[in-house]
């Protein structure tokens, strides 16, 4: 009995029917006759540990509820040792249930991958998957069962700063994206040592806070819900997302956390999620601010009422829900399912059999940070470097180039690198800008630097010596932007300008007539004009982690060659905000029509943004021909094939991801005026010709029509295909037959 049970010895020596009992479900269910409703309660508590040194928590009270059963999961407990140490206590507890671990690992964990919008530049679901498997390895070698991540929020508010997190504005890059996420943290099956389980998070809307204010108000149609903000959780569902976080926002006046329409309705209604939903941080407690639950008793009451399954930090569920089901206030069914939910990870994870299984030091020191997981994460960094300007080629740089100026404040900037959201903010674990070019020219060239200002501060003192800098060199690689904590949670910024004096800068740089080339580095699209129009390189660098500066060598070398789109419009103003490119067309079209006298436009600025989305350009020039549509006429149900051939008219090797949109021409509600439906990623050789196919099946014509059901109508379609959303090469019709 006890090697089939394991650490839940208690079961096994006292039932020995047990052995022979063999499902999931029949096990789960013969913990959970054991627990009383305080244990179980207590299975739904989660705290978090201490500092990352020193005794794994300092809270005598917490320790005590670790050690009788009141704690179930544990957040913030890092490295193998000490969640052994921590796990040895709560099998001290009477039923001896593990702990589950979690953490925070949003983009790898000793090695660090670039942040998520970053990596959502690289449209490469393969290497985004690596990424999220990497950080799940060493994650698992060091103890963790479990990561808050992937953030799968859509954000179309530059001024959130929790939009470096995601995967930016649209739900079908969005999905494909939370899919490669899930799959690469947990891979095929939970229980595998490499993997963690994910958890897709914030559900839902928490992207669309007013104003861009973190955890402000949302407020939204059903249909902006469905349509946009709801695809990538469904996604991650399907990936087979083990467990989901609710968020901190209200949503048309109820909050998320309290919210049954998004737990019990929709998650484990409609979608039948069988996993569990994790409170966000102190979320049900905070259900009294909203002015939603009158004390923590009665917002554990709603909150579980609603369908979350555990509650991180509030503790509402420990303190108050053996009460709330003894008054009857909470049925204990709502409960004991709740702790099913979890128990069924745990047992899935192989902690009942061994509740170290994933905490091994041996491994831990083999696997984390290991040499070979730093040489994907300059592949991913190099992935995700968005080329946004090239004029008069002045990239690549000439591998001969004698004399080299870095100017800029992030140019010898390590830890940066990290970005919002790392578990690794040890400076000497990064690679600065000066140190990948010196790898890369090593003493064929003489790199000087000058700092010229700093992030943030008003002092131009460094100007002079930067411009004498730059004027001592053949070409200059300026360093500028955000710095790592500018952009993260509770980062919102009501001006997303390039902070500080770069921007003068950049424009004393530029004008000592030498070549410049920008490196932008921030977790959120920047506004910058005047650099958009008169540096003649900028290249989009986000926070790259580990091997930023080598990877950023890479590009500007031409070792590797850039690919990477933005997964988020580029506004010109803040003004501009929200701007997205799945807009609807208005009644006064901003162009086309000469006649109309009002137009849908400001006064003093296009509509057009900075960088539309999906844009990011090459060394090599791509060129797109030989559209063709198996059929321009398809009847109800049938998919369509269409295909077209790219070619790689340049000198130069390269990749480009050819995306696809649609517009339903006239709906029973409207249509934006481009959706985003497919996209290739392909590699091309100078001079090779390859042709690619897309299939458009009825589901990437549906939409939620006026009594909110999933359909198509009849109709015409346009179909674009192109290298940006604002650059379309191809372009056709198709009609859809009744
Ligand atoms: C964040 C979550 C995160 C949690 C635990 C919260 O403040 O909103 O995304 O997983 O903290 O660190």
């Amino acid at each position: 009995a006890t090697a089939t049970v394991g650490a839940c010895l208690v079961v096994g020596s006292t039932t020995p029917l047990l052995a022979q009992r063999k499902t999931l479900e029949q096990k789960v269910d013969s913990v959970l006759q054991l627990m009383t409703l305080e244990e179980k309660a207590g299975q739904l508590n989660q705290y978090t540990g201490d500092a990352v040194t020193g005794p794994a928590v300092n809270d005598p009270t917490k320790l005590e509820q670790i050690r009788t059963g009141r704690v179930g999961s544990m957040l913030n407990i890092r490295g193998a040792q000490r969640t052994r140490e921590l796990q040895a206590e709560a099998l001290k507890s009477r039923l001896k249930i593990p702990l589950l671990f979690g953490l925070d690992v949003i983009h790898g964990y000793q090695t660090t991958f670039p942040i998520p919008l970053g990596e959502a530049a690289s449209w490469d679901m393969t290497a985004i998957r690596q990424s999220a498997h990497i950080a799940a390895v060493e994650a698992a070698a060091a103890g963790q069962h479990w990561t808050f991540a992937p953030m799968v929020d859509i954000a179309r508010d530059p001024r959130w700063g929790r939009v470096m997190e995601g995967a930016g504005e649209d739900p079908y890059l969005g999905s494909q994206i939370a899919r490669a996420r899930v799959l690469g943290f947990q891979g095929e099956k939970i229980g595998a040592t490499d993997a963690v389980l994910a958890c897709a998070k914030h559900f839902a809307g928490y992207g669309a806070a007013q104003a861009g204010r973190d955890y402000h108000t949302v407020d939204m149609s059903r249909r902006l819900l469905w349509e946009v903000y709801l695809p990538p959780f469904k996604a991650a569902l399907d990936a087979g997302a083990a467990t989901f976080m609710n968020s901190f926002n209200e949503l048309d006046g109820i909050p998320a956390t309290g919210n049954r329409y998004l737990q019990r309705d929709i998650l484990k209604g409609q979608w039948k999620f069988q996993g569990f939903v994790v409170s966000d941080w102190g979320s049900i407690g905070e259900m009294v601010n909203h002015g939603f639950a009158k004390d923590n008793a009665d917002a554990g009451r709603l909150a579980m009422l609603a369908g979350s399954d555990m509650d991180m930090e509030s503790r509402s569920y420990v303190n108050s829900l053996p009460a709330l089901v003894k008054s009857g206030q909470v049925p204990e069914e709502l409960v004991n399912d709740a702790v099913r939910r979890i128990l069924r990870k745990k047992f899935e994870l192989g902690l009942f059999q061994n509740p170290n299984r994933f905490s091994d030091v041996a491994r831990e020191k083999k696997l984390v940070g290991a040499p070979e997981h730093r040489q994907i994460a300059r592949d991913v960094a190099r992935k995700s470097i968005v080329l946004l300007k090239n004029e008069g080629n002045v990239l690549p740089l000439d591998k001969k180039t004698k004399r080299i100026a870095i100017i800029g404040p992030l140019g010898t900037s390590k830890l940066n690198h990290a970005g919002f959201w790392a578990v690794n903010y040890d400076s000497t674990g990064y690679v600065s800008v000066l140190e990948g070019l010196q790898n890369k020219f090593g003493k064929q060239a003489n790199i000087q630097y000058a700092r010229g200002c700093g992030i943030k501060g008003e002092s131009q003192a460094g100007f002079a010596e930067a411009v004498k800098t730059a004027q001592q060199s053949d070409v200059v690689v300026m360093a500028v932007g955000e710095a790592y904590d500018m952009s993260g949670e509770a980062k919102s910024r009501t001006d997303i300008g390039l902070p500080g004096q770069q921007e003068a800068l950049i424009k004393a740089v530029v004008a000592t007539g030498k070549p410049v080339v920008v490196l932008m580095m921030a977790g959120r699209p920047l506004t910058f004009n005047w650099t958009a129009e008169h540096a003649p390189a900028i290249l989009y660098t986000w926070w790259l982690g580990s091997e930023a500066g080598n990877a950023i060598a890479d590009v500007l070398t031409g070792d590797y060659n850039p690919a990477g789109k933005l997964p988020m419009t580029f506004p010109r103003s803040l003004g501009q905000v929200p701007i997205f490119y799945a807009a609807k067309s208005t009644g006064r079209p901003s162009s086309g029509d000469k006649d109309v006298l009002y137009k849908s436009a400001y006064i003093d600025q296009t509509n057009r943004p900075q960088y539309a989305f999906g844009h990011g350009l090459s060394y090599t020039k791509f060129t797109y021909g030989n559209l063709k549509l198996s059929s321009t006429q398809l009847g109800a149900g049938q998919s369509l094939t269409v295909s077209c051939t790219l070619t790689n008219a340049g000198k130069t090797a390269g990749e480009e991801v050819v995306q696809l949109y649609l517009r339903d021409m006239v709906a029973s509600v409207t249509r934006p005026i481009q959706e985003l439906k497919d996209f290739q990623k392909v590699q091309l050789k100078p001079g090779e010709t390859k042709t690619l196919s897309f299939t458009i099946t009825p589901e990437k014509l549906s939409f939620y029509n006026q009594e909110m059901q999933w359909t198509t109508e009849p109709g015409e379609f346009r179909l674009m295909l192109g290298s940006a959303s604002d650059d379309i090469r191809l372009d056709s019709k198709f009609e859809l037959l009744k």
